[in-house]
């Protein structure tokens, strides 16, 4: 079994940055073909050699083109001012605490927000677990990730 194999099938073929699907039979020179990427938290940083191997698309993996690692929040949320959920998964799962990660104009807005959360963390950072709230915010919601 390849390393692209292993990692793929732990990380059910999706791609860890963008959430879409990594065809295990597209070529590994295809921007959406599948690669390995190391992500090094800042936690795991400390002990050398301790990345976590994730599959990614080649074309949005950190080492092989992209600049920073970017998960991106889906369009058809409504939200305002989103955190970065990379950066916001590392600090939650480094020092854990509560995080304001985005405002919705309605409660409605903020409770899809808050499941697709919920869901969207559980793959970016297999085994930080986390509870999400919505609350009130002057007429807004805030969205809240507590680990
Ligand atoms: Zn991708």
């Amino acid at each position: 079994m390849s390393r692209i194999d292993e990692v793929g099938s732990r990380d059910g073929w999706r791609c860890w940055l963008c959430d879409k699907p990594v065809d295990p039979d597209m070529s590994v020179n295809d921007p959406r073909g599948p690669s390995v990427d190391a992500v090094i938290t800042k936690a795991r940083s400390k002990s050398k050699g301790a990345a976590t191997e994730r599959l990614a698309h080649r074309g949005c993996n950190t080492r092989k083109g992209a600049v920073a690692a970017v998960a991106p929040w889906p369009t058809e949320l409504f939200v305002v001012d989103p955190a970065p959920l990379v950066e916001t998964a590392e600090a939650l799962q480094r020092k854990g605490g509560r995080v304001v990660v985005a405002r919705c104009p309605t409660e409605r807005d903020g409770d899809d927000a808050a499941a697709w959360l919920l869901d969207r963390l559980s793959r970016l950072a297999p085994g930080l677990v986390v509870r999400t709230s919505v609350e009130p915010a002057g007429g807004q919601v805030m969205v809240v990730v507590q680990a």
